[in-house]
């Protein structure tokens, strides 16, 4: 737990984090006088930054599970901050939040958008990525996190450059690097990789966000194409409040646990 404690009787709110929104967000929910966040981690990365409030670390065991838990905590709200590729705990929160009665915010940050110069292929999914790889290059850069990596480990025509934050585990492609790296990156230092290392295609999922986009910038630059990956689709419904932005989220919260 870090920063000021919660006034006594603050209402517990649940941040589905492991993202610097989620992050972003609990600081913000943290210096709200009435509010207590509570930030759930899947335990994924061996070093998570620090974090306001109170902070948990790993799975609830399922959907049925996790609405046992918010009722057992007296969660008043949750927000669902998680990455937009992080489709199952997505999912089981909108189950847990539906049983249990308490209301989701759904913060998710807009998806990327080709411009002028561009040079994007999506793709529907990543075998559907893996598929597509060695049409479009003989050298990729494969950014799109530790645990994806082995969707391509059938793709022998295409060396691949594989960054991740902590190495990867299970099969990776026969022809590959590991670079290990945490975000953000920035623009020169992106524009430097594609070219030291004769990239000529970039893989990516649809993260969306500024911390992660200067790749794609880079290979606008240096006309190299990129394999972007679609998002998986979303939960919606009655009880869930969709948003942007860390402010809209906390506005919602503020409106729902207030
Ligand atoms: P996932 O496939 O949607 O979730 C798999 C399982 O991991 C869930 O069923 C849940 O286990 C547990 N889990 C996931 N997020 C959790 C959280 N915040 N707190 C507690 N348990 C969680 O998720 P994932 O793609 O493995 O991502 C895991 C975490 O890494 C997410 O929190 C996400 O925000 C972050 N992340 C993901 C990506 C990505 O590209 N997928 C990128 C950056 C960060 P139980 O069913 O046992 O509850």
């Amino acid at each position: 737990m870090t920063g000021a404690q919660p006034a006594p009787g603050a209402a517990p709110v649940l941040v589905l984090g492991g993202t610097t929104e989620g992050r972003r967000l609990a600081a913000a929910l943290a210096a709200e006088p009435g509010l207590r966040p509570i930030t759930s981690l899947a335990g994924r990365v061996a070093a998570p930054g620090a974090v306001a409030g109170d902070v948990r670390v790993g799975g609830f065991g399922g959907a049925d599970e996790l609405a046992r838990w918010l009722v057992a905590h007296g969660i008043r709200a949750v927000v669902d901050a998680t990455h937009p590729f992080a489709a199952t705990i997505s999912r089981h929160a909108a189950a847990a939040c539906a049983v249990a009665g308490v209301p989701l915010v759904a913060l998710r940050r807009p998806g990327w958008t080709a411009g002028p110069g561009d040079r994007w292929t999506w793709a529907a999914d990543l075998p559907d990525a893996a598929r597509r790889l060695p049409r479009l290059g003989r050298r990729a850069l494969l950014a799109i996190g530790r645990q994806e990596a082995r969707a391509f480990a059938g793709v022998t025509g295409t060396w691949c450059l594989i960054r991740a934050i902590d190495p990867p585990t299970g099969p990776l492609p026969p022809r590959h690097e590991l670079l290990l790296a945490r975000g953000p990156f920035a623009l020169a230092d992106e524009r430097r990789l594609l070219r030291r290392r004769a990239i000529d295609v970039v893989v990516t999922k649809d993260a969306g966000g500024d911390a992660t986009r200067a790749k794609l910038d880079a290979a606008r630059e240096l006309a190299v194409p990129v394999l972007i990956v679609r998002r998986p689709a979303a939960p919606d419904g009655p009880g869930i409040t969709t948003v942007g932005s860390v402010d809209a989220a906390v506005a919602a919260v503020r409106a729902l646990a207030p």
